[in-house]
């Protein structure tokens, strides 16, 4: 039974039940349930009050996301239905809010006449950041309650607020204790005799509006990604200049224009697909783990100290070994140093930095790892160094404990071979800056058992990151697909590009960084040393001496001052005609003559080089599901949500189209590149997508 209900001393009670997150979701039939208890309880005499309350430890967390691919009416007609009966009704409601009301779940109390809730509730409408507005009334009524200036602040950053903010602002009349029903109910019979207090009644305060809705448009993306706030704008200055039906009916217009549109089909996707990483295939859902106690890394330099970083903030011990004094004063003093700016800049509490600190120790000595369930090795990226450490782990880690390997390039069965427990050693391949990127790429080893694998997982969600994982191959799902993206960036260089023209096309289609910025920021020097080994065990993928010719001139970006561009002011790229002189130079010595390359085709190379390599990594089994290659790039390489992940918006173009496009640069320039991957060609001829081999996303 979705819907319970009961009277107590003439209040009536509706409790619904959608667990775990009581989403108002139409196929449950959560809506047309309670609009039945509404209308029973509107009738009843001997009933002076509503309360409408939810079991479980939220209110409602909104509607459910994995329904919005069916048609609009279906998704948002039943919630919109209850508003309007909700709005009928003779007697008061009240609304007993536990632990939060998002979305859907708050447009639904707001609807109601009166709000209470718990003081650790949250609220919000997130709904901008799915590419939608509030579809269920939600634009109209928060401006009723709180103003129009509130109002635009919280739709249109989609920020979730603590119950004591909202009480603040007018959107809960209340705050309770833990017994909020109880409360609900004693404050449904003190209001009983005033009658209704609808929220669509209360005039809108619009102080402080007209400058609010000015600043939220000029901070709107441009382009289709900035629809959804220019929608909700719109949304809520309907209500103030037409009133209440008037702006109702533009709400909906908006929200069932957008729900279909394609940001907001790539951000639904995004999110989904985050959730689904999570459920590894073919590691059984019952298999239980213990959560990760204590953490040693071994190796204090970049990577290390901001794992590090990110393992205290997560509220777990960690020690920080090297085998170099120096190395680790230098880590000690970076910890010291984040965790102080944190604190003065107001992002963390004195306190919380003085917890962080008390969770980092430091050591010199292997010994120290005794203790630790979890052991992450992040040392120099040379396969003599990592023998020498898992060697040493392999003596000295506590039986049953995870050894894992940061390794960004190197055999991470190679690695577990150092040891006799290769079913404990599994690859975690962290981002830098790790105590900031959310991307975990957690490899799973030939040998690598499936509870070392669900174990690193589950320490990948204690440490708040997005595990995904990755099979076994020179740079694992992420890093694979970025060398072919690069590789198209710099044969663009050698055609006729220059790199701005190709970091300005990326970036307005919404990558986060061009490629070329990207290597800047990374540091040259990597890519380098990665390209004299490729140039010895690949020297029939030849490939751009452009980037090699830019080390040489020690430009190895942003950490020496200069890259591609030049970074004299603060980190500002700045063009640098050298550079451009360079390329052209590079391009004469190879006999190309330069030609105009449009915007479009360094999209397409660049994008469609992502596509054909993640198609490759399916069929290599190196990727479990295309979800899993969208997570990567959207949670670790800056590639927009609001197009879903490569293999998601190769799906929205059409496989065929993709497929026709590689074959033309087949032909071209370096088209040894673009020989399509055979699952590219059976899921284009197919018709199927790559969707078809996601499984249950929801
Ligand atoms: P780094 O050079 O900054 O630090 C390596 C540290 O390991 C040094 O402090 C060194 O003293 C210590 N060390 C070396 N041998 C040791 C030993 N035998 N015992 C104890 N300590 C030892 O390197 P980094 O950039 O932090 O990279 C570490 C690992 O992470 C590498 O495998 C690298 O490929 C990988 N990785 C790096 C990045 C990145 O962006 N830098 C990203 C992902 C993965």
């Amino acid at each position: 039974m979705p819907v319970k209900t009961h009277i107590e001393d003439g209040v009536g009670i509706i409790v619904f039940s959608n667990p775990p997150l009581n989403p108002i979701s139409a196929s449950a039939g959560i809506p047309q349930a309670i609009e039945a208890a509404l209308r029973t309880f509107d009738a009843d005499p001997a009933i002076k009050a509503i309360v409408l309350a939810a079991e479980g430890r939220m209110f409602s967390a909104g509607a459910d996301i994995a329904e919005f691919d069916k048609d609009p009416e279906a998704i948002a007609g039943p919630a919109r239905r209850l508003d309007d009966v909700l709005d009928g009704l003779k007697k008061p409601v009240v609304s007993a809010i536990q632990g939060g009301a998002l979305g859907g779940g708050l447009e639904l109390a707001l609807a109601t006449d009166y709000r209470i809730a718990t003081a650790d509730a949250k609220v919000g409408l997130p709904e901008v950041t799915l590419g939608l507005i509030p579809g269920a009334g939600g634009t109209q009524r928060l401006p009723c309650l709180t103003g129009a200036a509130q109002a635009v602040q919280l739709i249109t950053t989609g920020k979730v607020i603590s119950a004591a903010e909202a009480h603040r602002i007018g959107l809960l009349d209340a705050l309770a204790g833990d017994d909020v029903r109880a409360e609900a109910v004693a404050f449904a019979r003190t209001v009983a005799s005033d009658g209704r207090r609808r929220s669509r009644d209360q005039e809108i305060s619009t102080e402080g509006g007209p400058e609010a809705i000015a600043e939220a448009r000029g901070k709107a993306p441009r382009g289709a990604p900035g629809d959804a706030v220019r929608g909700a704008l719109d949304a809520i200055e309907a209500v103030i200049v037409q009133g209440f039906d008037g702006g109702l009916k533009a709400e909906y217009g908006i929200f069932d224009r957008l729900l279909i549109s394609e940001p907001a089909r790539g951000l639904r996707h995004a999110f989904l697909a985050e959730r689904a990483v999570a459920r590894v295939p073919g590691l059984d859902p019952a298999l239980k783990v213990d959560p990760v106690r204590a953490v040693a890394i071994i190796g204090s330099g970049t990577m290390g100290t901001g794992i590090a970083l990110a393992v205290a903030q997560a509220g777990l011990p960690v020690t920080v070994i090297d085998a170099n004094a120096a190395a680790l004063e230098r880590s000690r003093s970076s910890v010291e140093s984040t965790i102080s700016r944190a604190v003065e800049r107001g992002r963390m509490s004195e306190a919380a930095g003085q917890a962080q600190r008390a969770f980092i120790g430091f050591s010199l000595d292997m010994e120290a790892v005794r203790g630790a369930d979890f052991v992450i090795e992040a040392v120099f990226e040379d396969i003599s160094v990592k023998q020498q450490v898992f060697e040493a782990l392999d003596r000295l880690a506590d039986a049953g404990a995870v050894i894992a390997s940061n390794t960004s390039t190197l055999d991470v069965d190679r690695i577990a071979a150092f040891t006799n427990r290769p079913q404990s050693v599994v690859g975690t391949h962290f981002f830098s800056p790790a105590n900031i990127m959310r991307l975990l790429e957690v490899v799973q080893g030939a040998k690598t058992a499936s509870s070392t694998l669900a174990r690193a997982m589950t320490f990948a969600k204690q440490i708040r990151k997005v595990g995904v994982v990755s099979g076994v191959c020179d740079g694992f799902i992420g890093n694979r697909m970025f060398e072919e993206y690069l590789r198209q960036a710099y044969f663009l260089l050698e055609e006729g590009a220059l790199p701005q023209q190709v970091d300005a096309a990326m970036e307005a289609w919404g990558m986060a960084m061009g490629p070329l910025r990207t290597m800047d920021l990374a540091g040259q020097d990597i890519g380098w040393s990665i390209r004299k080994r490729r140039a010895v065990e690949q020297p029939d993928r030849p490939y751009s001496c452009i980037p090699d010719l830019i080390c040489e001139m020690g430009r190895y970006g942003q950490k020496t001052g200069a890259g591609y561009y030049l970074y004299t002011r603060g980190g500002k790229p700045e063009v640098d005609p050298a550079i451009d002189a360079l390329v052209i130079e590079e391009s004469r010595r190879l006999g190309i003559t330069r030609r105009p390359i449009s915007d479009e085709e360094i999209v397409e190379r660049c994008v469609y080089a992502l596509v054909n390599e993640g198609a490759r990594i399916l069929e290599d089994r190196i990727a479990a599901r295309p979800l899993d290659i969208d997570t990567v790039w959207v949670c670790g390489y800056g590639f927009p949500r609001f197009r879903g992940g490569p293999m998601f918006y190769a799906d929205r173009v059409g496989l065929p189209h993709v497929l026709s496009r590689i074959e033309d640069f087949a032909g071209a320039y370096q088209g040894w590149a673009w020989t399509p991957a055979d699952l590219l060609r059976r899921a284009a001829e197919a018709g199927t997508g790559f969707a078809a081999l996601n499984g249950d996303v929801a």
